[in-house]
């Protein structure tokens, strides 16, 4: 079974083919510049050389049309016939309250896509117009989408109500979302299958840490709390984004700090984070030299950075009466043992207990990284968001 991963933003179209049997990445690719002067595709046949391919793509209707070029061609691609697609999985960032799983694509589907248009301004948009042009150009193909935000609905409303008028969630639909749902879920399944437990006995954190960081705290399978709220600009500072914040700070910094009330977004999630605190990248492996170097304000980033992700972690355990599984992942969390072992610092308490040697060792795959006698499992899983929406795709289009 071969299953078409396509994940839109608002200028360019990433894909993936996977042969299901075996959960193999026949080719993937990547469309940049997505009406844009200088538009390209990337695309890459597994264990061929990457080609690149300049090409005008005025919406993301060309994007998918290159992309299908790319997939038919007889050097580089990977099929016959479109008809060799049993089903697209599409990713969609935001599926507000009506997505609690992945869903086959109908009108009703768009229209809840569409409804969350102004939650998700940028991906969402982008999101749907991908679907309607894989629709126009492979109609044969059944489409599901496989929303950001749905592995979190099982939260319970203690976790995901705003402490501001209860008017505000039931008139607008204000309340805590969660993103990066599809990572987490990842985490969810495969952390307990590499330990050889059943999710249903465990309490898991599992921390996605890259440019873009959460947190979510799973109990028996199921999200019961995420750092990201309505939008990702919530929880962990992060790359570019502030995370919390006394909400105050935003209307005082267009009063005080001439900061114009329309750049205010942009200035939270662009130039905050662990950027706006070192001055220095919002690249982690750039702080980290820096610091290296000498930066006070770099290794200040990196200190806060790991002290919001220990602060989430001992409040995920609380909320959750413990923890039998810390999972890191994402470019960060996969990556910088660095990192791993300033957060990992003073855990103890709960049993979690790094294992130096094990830490610095791993590379690239599941990894437990805690000693052997730490009661809570601190676990590297690499994430796989695409292999997620596939899976997902074809458990759908098999039902
Ligand atoms: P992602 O958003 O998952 O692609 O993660 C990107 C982030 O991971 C960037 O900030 C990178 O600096 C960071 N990262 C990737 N590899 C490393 C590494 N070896 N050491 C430290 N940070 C890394």
């Amino acid at each position: 079974m071969k299953i078409l991963v396509v994940n839109c933003g608002s200028s360019s179209l990433k894909y993936q083919v996977f042969e299901m049997t075996t959960e193999e990445v026949l080719a993937k690719g990547l469309v940049e510049r997505v009406g844009l002067a200088g538009s390209s595709l990337t695309h890459r046949r597994e264990g061929r050389e990457k080609v690149e391919i300049k090409s005008e793509v005025k919406n993301h209707g060309d994007a998918v049309q290159i992309m299908i070029d790319a997939l038919l061609h007889p050097d580089y691609g990977v099929m016959k016939s479109l008809s060799e697609i049993d089903a697209i999985g599409h990713r969609v960032v935001h599926g507000g309250q009506k997505a609690v799983r992945s869903m086959l694509i109908t009108d009703e589907v768009k229209a809840i896509i569409r409804e969350c248009f102004a939650f998700g301004p940028l991906h969402n948009p982008a999101n749907l117009a991908g679907i309607t042009a894989c629709e126009q150009l492979m109609p044969a193909a059944p489409q599901v989408a496989v929303f950001d935000t749905s592995f979190h609905q099982t939260m319970p409303p203690k976790a995901y109500i705003y402490g501001i008028p209860y008017e505000l969630y039931e008139k607008y639909g204000i309340r805590r979302y969660g993103f990066h749902g599809t990572s987490h879920k990842f985490i969810a399944m495969r952390a307990p299958a590499f330990l050889g437990r059943s999710a249903a006995e465990l309490k898991l954190i599992s921390c996605h840490l890259g440019n873009g960081s959460s947190l979510a705290a799973v109990e028996r399978g199921a999200c019961v709390d995420t750092s990201m709220g309505l939008t990702p600009l919530e929880g962990l500072v992060m790359g570019t984004r502030s995370g919390d914040l006394d909400p105050t700070i935003v209307s005082y910094i267009t009063k005080n700090a001439q900061v114009p009330e329309n750049d205010v977004n942009d200035y939270l999630n662009k130039k905050s984070g662990v950027l706006g605190i070192s001055g220095v990248s919002s690249d982690f492996r750039d702080l980290e030299k820096a610091a290296a170097d000498g930066s006070e304000r770099a290794q200040l980033a990196l200190d806060i950075f790991a002290y919001h992700v220990k602060k989430y972690i001992g409040s995920y355990a609380a909320a959750m009466g413990g923890v039998d599984v810390i999972a890191f992942t994402a470019g960060l969390g996969e990556n910088s043992a660095d990192m791993r072992r300033l957060i990992c610092e003073g855990l103890e308490f709960l049993g979690a207990r790094l294992d130096d040697a094990r830490n610095e060792a791993t590379r690239g795959q599941d990894a437990v990284i805690s000693t052997d006698d730490s009661t809570c499992k601190i676990l590297v899983i690499p994430t796989n968001e695409e292999l997620m929406i596939a899976m997902d795709t074809r458990d759908i289009v098999g039902k």
